[in-house]
């Protein structure tokens, strides 16, 4: 079975209007050379834009924190986990 398939087991539950994550100022992602939230993430929540900004869909977050960590050089990313009953619900078995 691919990760993929895997992942698509799992359920999110959206806390619409307010997302856990947030990038304090775009600006600052156009301006950075590597966007490697872009590549790194497993959920593919960061996506490049063709004018060179960095969007963010937090739907389907794993809360893995990985975006937290490698964003230190700029310190760009407001991170907390989801309130309670929201955000990823594992499948496991
Ligand atoms: Fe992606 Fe993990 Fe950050 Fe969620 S916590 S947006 S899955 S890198």
């Amino acid at each position: 079975i691919q990760v993929e398939e895997k992942l698509y087991q799992n359920r999110y539950r959206v806390d619409e209007g307010r997302p856990h994550i947030k990038i304090k100022d775009r600006e600052i992602c156009s301006l950075c050379s590597h966007k490697i939230c872009t590549v790194l993430c497993p959920a593919g929540c960061y996506r490049k834009g063709t004018d060179s900004a960095v969007s963010l869909i937090t739907d389907g977050c794993l809360e893995c924190g990985t975006c937290q960590v490698i964003c230190l050089e700029h310190k760009n990313i407001l991170w907390e986990y989801p309130r309670g009953g929201y955000g990823i619900l594992y499948k496991f078995g």
